[in-house]
């Protein structure tokens, strides 16, 4: 079903900050090396949407490697530190963290009674301005915000765009993954019905800590954990989606252009902080690390 197979081939590409600037980089995440990449007409930096648009062709194509660094001296932004447009988020798409959030008492979105799993995706967005990187700090909304939570997702970066994709299509439009956390301040969610509020204050999209390519990961059977400091609360797999990324795409391409670069936040699973009986919600000081297997840890701590 996955048109790309998997293999060695893969690929991993973050956004980094080397001397006052900011460029795309290669990323050997195992042997812990890093390669800049700069602009073979102008020798200036590579944003990683070129990457993702030119392709990743040494030999003919716009960029080349400059030298390696070592990965713990170089600081990383978000892999795409400022989306050309919103990014696309699917809630409730896990059968477990719907029941969650329904019982929750926070969910206002809908009529559907306790415990219902959506009939057709969910779909919300959060602004560009939302995304940080890796190890930048969530800053806690005082005076807007009293129940600040955690999601942990695995998300798609569209490489090649598109309208109407078939779910058949769909993973050869498909460019790489990445982890978000989408943060979410859940009196705001549940106060204003639309997600968008809750979802979109500012430092709501930690995203990293790189991207992988697409043939890297199995994307419909990879394991997401989450944890608050020392303790997992999330730990499922993508295979329990209930609108698989195929389906999302389909549903979200089948009157929207999708661009490259579009980023689709499939959806968190059950152990939400919301979730949990009585809810715990993140305090400052918290610090929520995401593992997706393939791609790497996001950690951010609530400041
Ligand atoms: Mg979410």
């Amino acid at each position: 079903m996955h048109a790309i197979p998997y293999g060695p081939d893969y690929m991993k590409f973050g956004t980094i900050q080397i001397g006052g600037t900011t460029t795309a980089a290669r990323v050997d995440a195992e042997g812990g090396w890093v390669w800049p990449l700069v602009r073979n007409d102008t020798g200036g930096p590579v944003e990683i949407l070129d990457v993702i648009t030119a392709g990743y062709d040494l030999a003919s194509g716009p960029m080349r490697e400059s030298s390696s660094l070592p990965l713990r001296q170089v600081k990383f932004e978000a892999p795409i530190p400022r989306p050309r447009r919103n990014i696309i988020c699917i809630g409730k798409n896990y059968r477990e963290h719907a029941r969650e959030f329904s019982r929750s008492g926070f969910d206002t979105s809908t009529a559907a009674p306790p415990d219902s799993v959506p009939v057709a995706p969910i779909i919300f967005t959060k602004f560009p301005e939302t995304v940080i990187g890796p190890g930048a700090p969530i800053h806690y909304p005082r005076g807007v915000s009293e129940s600040l939570d955690y999601e942990a997702e695995l998300a798609v970066i569209i490489g090649t765009g598109g309208r109407a994709i078939r779910a058949a299509d769909a993973y050869a439009h498909v460019w790489g993954y990445t982890i978000v956390n989408d943060v979410t301040a859940r009196d705001l969610q549940a106060r204003h019905q639309q997600w968008f509020l809750g979802k979109s204050l500012d430092g709501f999209c930690p995203m990293g800590p790189w991207a992988v390519t697409a043939d890297a990961i199995d994307p419909g059977n990879i394991d997401i954990r989450c944890w608050v400091n020392e303790e997992l609360r999330q730990s499922a797999n993508s295979r329990d989606l209930i609108f698989d990324i195929p389906s999302l795409i389909e549903t979200i391409s089948a009157g929207i252009t999708l661009q490259p670069g579009d980023i689709i936040a499939t959806g968190t699973p059950s152990g939400v902080g919301v979730g949990l009986n009585p809810p715990r919600f993140l305090r400052s000081g918290d610090r929520i690390t995401i593992e997706i297997g393939g791609i790497g840890r996001l950690t951010n701590a609530v400041a």
